[in-house]
């Protein structure tokens, strides 16, 4: 019987390699033709090119010179992705020290180039296990290879090379790590391979090997010595049934889930590893979400404050500006004023207030209070509420009644026991008695918010009974709400301007306050925000940087999936996935570190507490992805554009 028609023809070949100034040539016209069906053994001593020129045959390595075709189609016009495919469908490579990636089983270390080729999970496990059974392996399909002898991981390493069916398997010094008998096994296991019409081609040192094959090449120092010629090969190969390949999305989806898969074995594999990539990004991460929460929380708090100052308020104060030494003296402002300011239509409230202060006296308790005069729309003008009791009414300021609103502040002081109901109390101020009717929220900011204690009465009640005088000290007017704070304050500004004959006032717009202050809330956040966001870059360089030292310690792992027939995209997928993973879970490890920051914090203080956002959180997470994907970008493609000989010779 004859050999089948050629499948490997060289023509030529010559492998040089730069070795300093000079070139060192390793293979020199390598004039070649290896036909469907034949077993060839190549002979000669150590470093005579043997690997050499298995590598180029396997598609590993290129020729530097010369012509390679494999059933007619010249490689030199291929690109790697072809190559790939090539080392994935046509060739089985067998190495002489095995090869297997250490975290897989036996069955996940034969099934891999089955991934590649995209075949379903359920399918390629049940061809892997066969093989693995015909090897007599089916007992250890689960162990790990380094739970196996050397002959066991290679009777794994000869599995995965008939995984997709190889029709040429390459065996480089297939049996030199292994004992006589185990070396006996795996050269009957080729023969066996033989007799089924594949072609092998085994790189060997014993004689007694190359004896039992067909065709003995022999090379000495780059060059074919001796060929003892084609020899007659058994029948024509069997028609080759290459693993059915599911649909194009299907395959994809296969390799994606694949490469995800690798990526959590590896991780888990160098767990102190990840969770120290992890750190950086669960830093930046909680950072990023605590101080878009804390800045959130001041800020609503903030604004809490702000509407203290009532909604959409003008103040008018005698006097030039805060500070004029005669506004005390100035007495211009009057009642009159506050009512033709009320008949205005862009006015909703107006309310005239005076001040005074007097020494509040209750029971034992003696403490300075201000005494607000103001007018019955007071409380709705600037927005103060009545948390207790009630405000005074139009009767109240007319019989200048001695009721009083006190604000929380005073209620705190003097009526500490809460079981004390303050409303009906009467308390002394100076020597007036006043007779407590309601409790007022206290305000929080502007001109007598804060720590002081404040007590609210009818303004005809300060001026009769604490001041002698009608004039006031200011006026304070609620806008109307569908109108433009900046135009009213305009027409009082005119109107008063009128009633006067001068400017002897000055107006102070809350809504401007309001706005300087919310203005410089938000600068402070996003400066806050900006820093923690240079925390996250750090942490994705930090990434960056551990992927590529990753790279580096795996290079052999890299170079054993190309070898099997992983493409670029295959390798550039797995290391993306697994930044985009760490980045991912070191993400979500921040938000729930921002998360328990926040519990913490509301124990400790009460002033405010962090407000999160589900928009943050998911931007958070948004960002840790992005930034696997950029810093891991750059690492997978550094794995991607491994030379698959160079990789395999590192393992
Ligand atoms: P064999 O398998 O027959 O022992 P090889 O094919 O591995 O020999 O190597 C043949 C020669 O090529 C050796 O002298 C080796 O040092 C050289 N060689 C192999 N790979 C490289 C390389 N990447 N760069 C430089 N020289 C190399
Ligand atoms: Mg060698």
């Amino acid at each position: 019987m004859s050999a089948g028609g050629p499948i490997i023809e060289l023509r030529g070949v010559g492998r040089e390699y730069p070795a300093g100034e000079n070139t060192v040539t390793v293979l020199r016209d390598i004039d070649l033709t290896i036909r469907a069906g034949e077993f060839v053994a190549v002979i000669g001593a150590s470093g005579s090119g043997k690997s050499t020129l298995m590598n180029i045959i396997g598609c590993l390595d290129r020729p530097s010179a010369g012509s390679y075709r494999i059933k007619g189609r010249e490689t030199a016009r291929l690109d790697p992705d072809e190559l790939a495919a090539l080392r994935r469908e046509s060739f089985g490579f067998i190495f002489q020290r095995y090869h297997l990636l250490g975290e897989l089983t036996a069955l996940g270390n034969a099934e891999i180039p089955a991934i590649y080729a995209g075949e379903s999970p359920a399918s390629r496990r049940a061809r892997a296990g066969a093989l693995l059974d015909r090897l007599g392996m089916a007992e250890r399909s689960h162990h790990l290879p380094g739970q196996l002898s050397g002959g066991q991981q290679q009777r794994v390493s000869i599995a995965r090379a008939l995984m997709n069916n190889a029709e040429v398997i390459l065996a480089d010094e297939p049996t030199g790590a292994l004992d006589s008998q185990s070396g006996q096994e795996v050269l009957r296991i080729l023969e066996e391979l033989h007799a089924e019409g594949r072609t092998v081609v085994i790189v060997t040192h014993d004689p007694t090997i190359a004896a039992r094959a067909e065709r003995v090449i022999e090379i000495s120092d780059g060059r074919i010595i001796r060929d003892s010629g084609a020899a007659a090969a058994p029948g024509a190969p069997e028609a080759r049934h290459p693993p059915a390949s599911s649909g194009l999305i299907r395959a994809l989806w296969t390799r994606f889930t694949e490469a995800f898969r690798m990526a959590v074995l590896s991780m888990r594999a160098h767990k102190l590893r990840s969770f120290l990539t992890m750190l950086g990004i669960i830093i930046g991460i909680a950072s990023v979400v605590s101080v878009v929460a804390l800045g959130e929380g001041s800020r609503q708090k903030v604004l809490e404050n702000i509407s203290g100052l009532g909604t959409n308020t003008l103040e008018i104060f005698a006097g030039r500006d805060f500070g004029d030494m005669r506004s005390g003296r100035i007495t211009t402002l009057v009642v009159a004023d506050a009512q033709a300011l009320s008949s205005q239509s862009y006015v909703a409230a107006v309310t005239p207030t005076v001040n005074a202060s007097a020494t509040l006296r209750f029971g034992a308790t003696a403490v300075n209070a201000q005494l607000r005069g103001v007018g019955e729309q007071y409380f709705d003008a600037t927005g103060t509420t009545i948390s207790q009791g009630r405000a005074f009414d139009a009767a109240g300021l007319r019989d200048m009644a001695q009721d009083v609103v006190i604000d929380e502040n005073t209620r705190a002081s003097l009526f500490p026991d809460e079981s004390v109901d303050p409303i009906g109390q009467v308390v002394l101020a100076d020597n007036v008695m006043l007779r407590v009717i309601g409790v007022a929220s206290t305000r929080q900011m502007g001109p007598g918010g804060g720590q002081s204690l404040s007590l609210y009465l009818p303004y005809t009640t300060v001026q009769a009974r604490f001041l002698g005088s009608t004039s006031l000290a200011s006026i304070t007017v609620r806008v109307a709400d569908d109108v433009d704070t900046a135009l009213a304050e305009q027409a009082v500004e005119a109107l008063l301007t009128q009633r006067h004959g001068t400017k002897d006032f000055f107006i102070v717009n809350t809504d401007e306050i309001r706005q300087t202050i919310t203005a410089t809330t938000r600068t402070l956040s996003l400066l806050i925000a900006a820093i923690a966001v240079i925390s996250l870059l750090v942490g994705g360089i930090g990434v960056m940087n551990i992927m590529l030292v990753s790279v580096s310690e795996r290079v052999a792992e890299i170079g054993v999936r190309m070898a099997v027939g992983a493409r670029r995209s295959d390798i550039m997928q797995q290391f993306l996935i697994e930044a985009v993973l760490v980045c991912m879970i070191g993400g979500v490890l921040g938000i729930a570190a921002a998360l328990g920051f926040g519990a913490a914090f509301g124990r400790m203080t009460s002033e405010f507490a962090l407000v999160y956002s589900s928009g943050s959180i998911l931007a958070a997470v948004a960002s840790a992805s992005l930034i696997g994907v950029a810093f891991g970008f750059l690492p997978a493609r550094n794995a991607s554009r491994l030379d698959p000989v160079a990789a395999l010779a590192k393992g």
